[in-house]
């Protein structure tokens, strides 16, 4: 298979049911889809049947890289992990993005994605070497907690091993398993249950070569831009203790948060955003000053492969079930009293991922656990929560805009919220007469008009302009999401330096053309985001999404006041003619929401009572065959 720039060429497949190892080339998915989570949507609409189950052996995990893996200064090191997640009722495709070095690793063994399916019949790990694949013997794994797993692979087979592995939340299928990656890279999604239910303890891979770069004098000159414009960019989306030492990903540069931690007891991790911060203020509750029992409640939910994202709402649950007297430490088998203290968080991340006890019930999810308790034990539910079970951040009733991603997305779609998110945190710099801040109302309206459609997509006190704004920012993510290149670092909206402070969302698809010889446009891009969003979008409709009946929000975004916002807790953003307003207060309008998801239908070409595909758009995306299976369906609209 001839490998053009920015591939291997290959795509591996690896069927645990027969041990049978194959490979297929990478053309046949990236001339439509480029690479990463778009070829493994495409992979996965061709192969997964809609009725197929989350631990079926028909369900694949698909772990892909794209053209950007591997090249350095790019921030693009990123990898993905597809499948059909246990998470939702019902079950859906999922995604989950992971930094760290293993992307790269998998593309220098000489393989863009590695797509394994079919379920083995007794423990095994993958070794992926130079272009070789072997599936090995993990019943010494079974058992271990990902973080021992790591290291015992690595001293078996070699410390440059690059090792993907679950622990015991995945192994024992519970809905919260994340699997953990080199660089304490974490991928939620429940694939890490996926991966217990296919007897796949770990991915270990090892490679010494490198993809093609097809205009690298190009992507050089690229690079020093990218550089220019980021030059001193503030970050402020940090959950990570100041001291800690920089772990950044396989070749990139930026300067992100990503840092290891270093407890008392000398024992380091990765230490970072919500994943650092989920059991802070618990601790700090509980203990009244600052320790290292937040980093270890992190390495617990690592080891154990347990999302802290879904973690933090069960840990809110269970305190305002215990005050209500509705569950107790004697039902529970949990401390409940000592909720902050390292003894709690051990018991209850053991008993979860064992499935011991009512941790059994835990590890179904928030929602199905409430559930087994009633009315009572759902109205104790946090209030604003995915249909995943993960808690909402970057709230609605606070950026507007962002009630539109929530909507359309069944999880938390955190690389588009950043996008709004991160804007508004710099704004606030400004507003709040920060020395030096410059991104100032005037410039964030023009980076409105310029990369979300409109400059009333930066003004927060009116819903227009909103629903232009998130179908460009979803399309954007998700072309960024074929690259890979991350989101803490792109797109790159906003210069420090520049005279206007306007920084070049065309960036990425310039990128795209120096790497693969493709020549891709700024319109291309988006393009290549709308394919890959509608494809998802189909995907979710074969597996009993119901179109504009469950493009819905949590009751509570219209029903309760916005009491804070965690890394704006004055709810700051620009309003009319740029004016500082704050949201405290505000609520989600239910009649806003409704011409706002009517007008979002109108941009996509969708149909505006159903919220279905209509065949012209899907043929003008080169998905005719997803419109004819659709109508096949009677999925289709009018
Ligand atoms: S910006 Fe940070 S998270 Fe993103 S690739 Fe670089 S080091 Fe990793």
């Amino acid at each position: 298979m001839q490998a053009k720039p920015g591939y291997t060429g290959k795509i591996a497949r690896v069927d645990l049911s027969t041990g049978a190892v194959s490979q297929v080339p990478t053309g046949d998915y990236a001339d439509a889809f480029v690479g990463g989570q778009g070829v493994a949507a495409r992979i996965y609409w061709d192969e997964v049947p809609a009725g197929a189950r989350a631990f079926d052996p028909e369900n694949r995990l698909i772990f892909a890289t794209g053209p950007c893996a591997g090249v350095q200064g790019l921030s693009g090191a990123r990898w993905v992990v597809c499948g059909k997640s246990p998470a939702t009722t019902p079950e859906f495709f999922t995604h989950s993005n992971l930094g760290g070095s293993w992307g790269a690793e998998l593309k220098a063994a000489g393989f863009d994605c590695l797509v394994v399916q079919g379920n083995a019949d007794r423990p095994v790990y993958l070794l992926v070497r130079d272009g070789e694949i072997k599936i090995a013997d993990a019943s010494g794994l079974w058992g271990q907690g990902a973080l021992q797993v790591r290291e015992i692979i690595k001293a078996e087979q070699g410390s440059s091993f690059k090792v993907a592995a679950t622990g015991q939340g995945g192994e024992n299928m519970t809905c919260l398993a994340t699997l953990l990656a080199d660089n304490d890279s974490s991928g939620t999604g429940s694939l890490g249950a996926v991966m217990g239910s296919k007897n796949l303890k770990a991915v270990a891979v090892r490679g010494s070569g490198a993809a093609g770069i097809a205009r690298p004098g190009q992507l050089q000159g690229l690079l020093e831009r990218v550089a220019a414009l980021k030059k001193d960019y503030p970050m402020t989306d940090s959950g990570v203790a100041e001291e800690s030492m920089k772990d950044h990903c396989a070749g990139c540069t930026d300067e992100c948060n990503r840092g290891l931690y270093e407890a008392g007891d000398g024992s380091r991790g990765k230490f970072m955003c919500q994943s650092g911060s989920f059991y802070k203020e618990w601790a700090l509750s509980y203990y009244k000053e600052p320790n290292d029992v937040p980093f270890y409640a992190t390495r617990l939910c690592n080891d154990y492969s347990l999302n802290t994202k879904s973690v933090f709402p069960i840990i809110a649950w269970l305190h305002r079930c215990h005050e209500a007297g509705l569950l107790s430490e004697k039902s529970t088998g949990l401390p409940l009293g000592k909720i902050g203290s390292l003894e709690f968080i051990q018991a209850l991340t053991e008993n979860i991922a064992l499935r011991r006890g009512f941790g059994d019930v835990l590890a179904q999810g928030l929602h199905r656990a409430a559930c087994t308790l009633g009315n009572r034990g759902v109205d104790l539910v946090y209030d604003d929560i995915t249909k995943a079970g993960e808690r909402m951040t970057y709230v609605p009733k606070a950026y507007l805009t962002t009630g539109l991603l929530y909507a359309l997305d069944p999880r938390q779609p955190i690389q588009q919220l950043h996008e709004i998110s991160r804007l508004g945190m710099v704004w606030v710099l400004w507003a709040k007469n920060k020395p030096g801040a410059n991104l100032s109302s005037a410039v964030l309206r023009a980076i409105g008009k310029r990369a979300w459609g409109s400059e009333l997509a930066a003004d927060f006190s009116t819903y227009d302009g909103k629903a232009l704004a998130a179908k460009m920012v979803q399309e954007r993510q998700l072309a960024k999401e074929c690259l890979i290149l991350c989101d803490n670092a792109w797109p790159i909206l906003y210069a420090e330096h520049t005279p206007d402070h306007l920084g070049d969302p065309s960036m990425e698809s310039k990128i795209a053309s120096a790497i693969t010889g493709r020549d891709m446009a700024e319109d291309d891009f988006y393009r290549l985001g709308e394919r890959l969003f509608n494809l998802q979008r189909a995907i979710l409709l074969r597996e009993g999404h119901r179109g504009k009946q469950d493009d819905t929000l949590p009751e509570a975004c219209y029903e309760l006041p916005l009491d804070t916002e965690r890394l704006n807790p004055d709810c700051l953003l620009p309003g009319k003619d740029g004016e500082i307003i704050s949201r405290k207060g505000a609520f989600f309008d239910r009649q806003e929401f409704q011409r706002m998801l009517r007008e979002y239908y109108e941009l996509r070409g969708w149909d505006v009572e159903t919220g279905l595909h209509r065949k012209a758009r899907l043929d003008s995306l080169g998905l005719g065959d997803v419109a004819r299976d659709l109508a096949a369906e009677g999925l289709l609209g009018g």
